[in-house]
């Protein structure tokens, strides 16, 4: 497929992949100066700041916002994410045959 590297799908079939609905997660900001130093020793919380991921293949948005997509699947931790349809199309198939 034009734009996919093989090398990222061949790492997607790598991970485990549970179901998962993405909910947005309260984002920690520190604040810093121009020149890069922290002004704050707490960070600001920014609720619901981190509001989306993306599919680590087709770079789809996976977020509880309209027009997008609310389900995927996403590893252990949920730092990695792929929509449905990736993991059917490149996941699915490799990870039944074991
Ligand atoms: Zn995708």
């Amino acid at each position: 497929m034009i734009g996919r590297s093989p090398s990222y799908i061949e790492r997607a079939r790598l991970v485990t992949w549970q179901k998962a609905r993405f909910v947005p997660l309260d984002a920690e900001q520190y604040r810093r100066s121009p020149s890069g130093e922290l002004i704050t020793e707490m960070p600001e919380v920014i609720p619901a700041g981190w509001d989306h991921e993306h599919c680590m293949l087709c770079m789809t948005k996976i977020a509880q916002l309209p027009g997008c997509q609310r389900e995927g699947y996403s590893n252990d931790g949920g730092s990695l994410w792929l929509c449905v349809a990736c993991y059917e199309r490149y996941v699915s198939p490799s990870q039944k045959t074991e």
